[in-house]
């Protein structure tokens, strides 16, 4: 049907490295199973059925990574999922909410620990720290391991060239299965934005707006605090010398410009409007004098043209800081009183990583405080839901966690077994980003455990990882989370870059916040990735910050498609990408990319509503067990040398 790119002379590599090589690619991705799998998050099925058939490897627990059911979606089913008549947050009765268990939970040593009523300890896995520690190690070591980089870096060149090949044999081809599809094409099919915060999810001149009409409409209203004196927006604007007439896009200034490039505090900054955190405190926060009434309303703004789109879906991002107990309940209440809630939306909780700043401010003491205070409340909810009845509904829409900062921070420790403790961390420096890393995810898995137990929904870890600092960012996100987002400096690391691939790690990608911040649009290493064939995504980040126009994620890929010259398969392998890796439940992806969707390969792809063609769903499926099968052989070939070996010593020795 297609031209199988198929060359019958792998490219050479002397048959010891490639042995060395293999054994240590397919030794960090049993180290990736494991963690991700103790975690209830999802692994690439094709690889981990190439580790398990070839190596012999565990079977994926089937009782913690279940078996995806059998789609009840029919395959001529319509691509729109079916709306419910009610409104999600409108069941606020803590009688229908599952009965409290009466546990109790106690964090020790970082990770929270859960007791029945006769305080026997419940058996919820998470990883060892010891173990972590050394598989941590010995993924550093691997990744500038010199032949292991050579090979890595052959195979990447390698696919490369094949992709350049498939496209030279095949462009027409799948450009003719494109046309063929009734209906079908890159506007109505769906996307999504992985990676976006929710205070930066507007325009500048939609915020801009907003406030115009707010002050309009509530002059009077007591909008802070001050010096226990309520301020009203009018007066707030009084004071700042300023009329809703003066306001224009210029005085919000916070749009990211070429004075943002290497400075990430300049940026930061500029989400205050008119540089005044006031604003943004009164505007674009869930927690102020108004309650986030403001906030609340833009976003449902925001909701309502993704809504009218139709195919544009978005993961925003909301913030706990975790310096205090009641950041989860204030969080949802907002959401549930204002009723910010979308079929096009969902929900993910980015961490800060500030604990130096609170530090400071004698916010708090100890890492653990704040691990305490980000994690023991969803613990109380899920151990007795109606205890936090408003959280226990906002969180069936929250997918995971994400951890944010500035990552070229310095970072003056390092993490190992000499490192303090949770409770013994009293210092001024920050932690390092891998012990962040490591605790969200401890408390997570235990926490999946206990959910899983009591039928609620899991959560995985989607970090910010890759964007700059240290490589070794990336080891943390191979080990621990689901994907990522950036993952720019995965262009420095062969070896990371091989292994990301071969895990088929998604990686969330905002090539115009790159441009802003990080790297230059023309250096964006997004075109190298997806010839490749890594998971990538095209994703906004910040839109009040980078983009123009009203729907910024179409912006992103039109801007994307012109640089870069990507076909319109290119840009729907794109789309399809962003609903893969993206948190929206089994049901509602059946229905966007059909029932069969799980399926590996070609069968698991219906060009009616992907509008990709099977052509390159093959290629990439074929491409990748091709690599799977090189280097599982390879290892499989010395395995069962060394036993023909021992055969031969044992005949030996009878002689
Ligand atoms: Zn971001």
């Amino acid at each position: 049907m297609f031209e199988l790119v198929f060359f019958s002379h792998t490219p050479q590599v002397p048959f010891t490295d490639l042995l060395d090589a293999a054994k240590c690619v397919v030794k960090a991705l049993f180290i990736r199973e494991k963690y991700i799998s103790l975690s209830m998050q999802s692994f690439c099925r094709t690889t981990a059925r190439y580790l398990q058939e070839e190596l012999g490897g565990q079977p994926l627990d089937l009782n913690t990574f279940e078996e995806m059911p059998e789609s009840s979606v029919s395959a001529d089913a319509t691509v729109h999922p079916p709306v419910s008549e009610t409104h999600p947050y409108e069941v606020l009765d803590p009688a229908s909410m599952p009965p409290g268990l009466g546990y109790t939970c106690k964090m020790v040593d970082g990770v929270v620990h859960v007791y029945t009523q006769n305080s026997s300890e419940l058996d919820l896995p998470y990883p060892d720290l010891q173990e972590y520690i050394a598989d941590m190690n010995m993924m550093m070591a691997l990744i500038i391991n010199g032949p292991v980089k050579s090979f890595c870096y052959r195979r990447l060149q390698y696919l490369s060239s094949k992709f350049q090949m498939h496209i030279l044999l095949n462009e027409m081809k799948e450009l003719a299965a494109q046309k063929k599809v009734p209906h079908r094409d890159f506007y109505n099919i769906r996307k999504v934005d992985t990676h976006i915060h929710a205070s930066s999810c507007m325009n500048q001149k939609h915020l801009l707006r907003f406030i115009k009409r707010a002050m309009k409409k509530y002059p009077g209203e007591i909008v802070h605090v001050e010096q226990s004196r309520g301020q009203t927006l009018l007066e707030v604007f009084e004071s700042m010398n300023l009329t809703a007439f003066d306001l224009s896009v210029d005085t919000l200034d916070m749009h990211a410009d070429r004075n943002t490039f290497h400075r990430f505090d300049k940026f930061n900054s500029k989400y205050n409007p008119i540089g005044e955190s006031i604003l943004r405190e009164i505007f674009i926060k869930t927690d102020n004098h108004v309650e986030g009434k403001y906030f609340g309303h833009i976003i449902k703004e925001v909701m309502a043209d993704l809504e009218e789109s139709k195919y544009q879906n978005v993961e925003l991002r909301l913030s706990i800081y975790g310096r205090s107990r009641d950041e989860w309940d204030k969080l949802a209440q907002w959401a549930i009183k204002h009723k910010v809630y979308s079929d096009n939306v969902r929900w993910l909780v980015q961490v800060p990583r500030l604990f130096d700043v609170y530090h400071t401010k004698k916010q708090l003491s100890n890492f653990q405080e704040m691990l305490e205070n980000i994690f023991m409340p969803l613990f109380e909810v899920t151990v007795n839901p109606s205890s936090h009845p408003q959280l226990h509904l906002f969180l069936e829409h929250v997918v995971g966690f994400d951890s944010v900062d500035d990552e070229s921070k310095p970072e003056h420790h390092i993490f190992n077994l000499d490192s303090p403790k949770p409770v013994n961390w009293t210092e001024e420096d920050n932690p390092p980003y891998s012990y962040y890393l490591y605790y969200v995810y401890a408390n997570m898995t235990v926490l999946n455990h206990l959910r899983r137990q009591r039928n609620l929904n899991s959560f995985v870890l989607r970090p910010h990882c890759g964007e700059a600092g240290p490589i070794h960012h990336l080891v943390s996100g191979f080990m621990l989370s689901e994907n990522i987002s950036h993952g720019l400096l995965l262009r420095k690391a062969p070896v990371l870059q091989y292994l990301y691939y071969l895990a088929q790690i998604g990686i969330a990608m905002s090539p115009l916040s790159n441009n802003s911040l990080f790297l230059s649009y023309h250096r964006n290493p997004l075109p190298e990735y997806l010839s490749r064939g890594l998971m990538v995504s095209l994703s906004t980040d910040d839109p009040l910050q980078f983009h123009f126009t009203k729907e910024p994620l179409m912006e992103e890929y039109s801007i994307a498609a012109q640089v870069w010259k990507l076909s319109s398969c290119d840009m729907c392998e794109l789309a399809r990408n962003s609903v893969l890796m993206s948190g929206f439940s089994h049901q509602v992806k059946s229905y966007w990319l059909g029932p069969h969707y799980l399926k590996e390969g070609q069968e698991g792809n219906d060009i009616r509503r992907t509008n990709v063609p099977d052509i390159r769903v093959a290629y990439r499926f074929e491409t990748l067990c091709e690599e799977l099968n090189l280097i599982t052989q390879a290892v499989r070939s010395e395995e069962l040398e060394t036993a023909e070996e021992q055969g031969s010593l044992c005949m030996g020795a009878r002689r």
